[in-house]
């Protein structure tokens, strides 16, 4: 992945997530500015693409500008996008969204958020110097993006690397997927508030039991304790499938004050043959933007 400078990234991005939606626009790889607007994750797709559509407006963005899309979900090869955890985007089944973007703001090359943020990632970033690497985003669910021999793992249905729907033994309950007791149904931000309602806590968000962990309440940091070793645990796992040697975390959780730190301890209790190297996701929240151009340039380069 060495074939598109980080200066010549020119244009826009939208990230569309189970809490937020992001636009942004870029200039010589870095997000010059940039929106946000809470994800309303009953809306249906024409809502969807409404949203990301008045940002783009925001930003100035105008049809035929250079645009990539990074979205939660799968996205298949005929350009479908479809939610895997239809507890977080309850309307989105076979979307055809490249076909309503082209209609509707212009065309756009669109893609799994962590699929996108990784190629940012092994671009540009935290992964540029691994052969076995990972971008986990620990956010309202889990995501993931696996990046093999510098090439991005795809596969015809847009699966690959939903690395949060892996089973964990610190989770119980079904997940949003189908499956049973995930990673992202314990680690990620709505297990997180699902956890904390079971502790008598109801209506608060993740970032709320942060907080309450940061100001010492015990039963806030056993929450946060047992995402980061169920995420540990993943990390583990992966890398005895891949022979991941660095991982980088993402997602306001991922990147919140502390949560690396508890995943590396979690970690230490692997064997060292299963710890690669863990660190943040060195363009930060606009990891998932950045790579969603770089994904749209590259393609359009071919
Ligand atoms: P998305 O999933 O839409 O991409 P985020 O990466 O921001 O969005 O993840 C949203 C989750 O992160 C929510 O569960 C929210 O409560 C939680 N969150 C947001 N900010 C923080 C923070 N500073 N510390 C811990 N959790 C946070």
């Amino acid at each position: 992945m060495t074939d598109i400078a980080r200066t010549a990234l020119k244009g826009f991005a939208a990230d569309l997530g189970g809490t937020k939606t992001a636009v942004a626009r870029i200039e010589k790889g870095i997000v010059v500015d940039r929106r946000l607007s809470p994800t309303d994750g009953a809306a249906d797709p024409a809502a969807q693409i409404a949203a990301i559509e008045a940002l783009l407006k925001e930003l100035g963005h105008t049809r035929g500008a250079p645009l990539g899309v990074a979205v939660a979900g799968r996205i298949d090869r005929s350009g479908k996008w479809h939610a895997v955890n239809t507890g977080t985007l309850s309307a989105i089944q076979d979307v055809d969204l490249t076909t309503e973007l082209n209609r509707t703001i212009g065309a756009a090359t669109c893609l799994n958020d962590a699929g996108a943020a990784a190629v940012a990632e092994a671009l540009f970033g935290a992964g540029a110097e691994s052969d076995s690497f990972a971008y986990i985003t620990v956010s309202t669910g889990v995501g993931g993006g696996l990046v093999i021999n510098k090439r991005l793992l795809s596969c015809a249905n847009g699966l690959a690397g939903h690395v949060g729907f892996v089973s964990s033994r610190f989770a119980d309950a079904v997940c949003g997927s189908g499956r049973q007791a995930t990673v992202e149904s314990i680690a990620g931000g709505r297990g997180i508030a699902a956890a904390a309602a079971a502790f008598g806590k109801q209506g608060i968000d993740a970032r709320n039991v942060f907080e309450a962990a940061a100001d010492g309440q015990d039963w806030a940091s056993r929450i946060v304790t047992t995402s980061a070793r169920a995420v540990a645990t993943l990390i583990g796992d992966l890398t005895a499938i891949l022979g991941l040697d660095t991982v980088a975390l993402g997602g306001s959780i991922g990147l919140a004050p502390g949560y690396l730190d508890k995943v590396a301890a979690a970690m230490r209790e692997e064997p060292e043959l299963f710890r690669p190297k863990i660190v943040h996701a060195s363009l930060g929240h606009g990891a998932p933007l950045i790579g969603a151009l770089a994904a749209h340039l590259r393609k359009e380069s071919v």
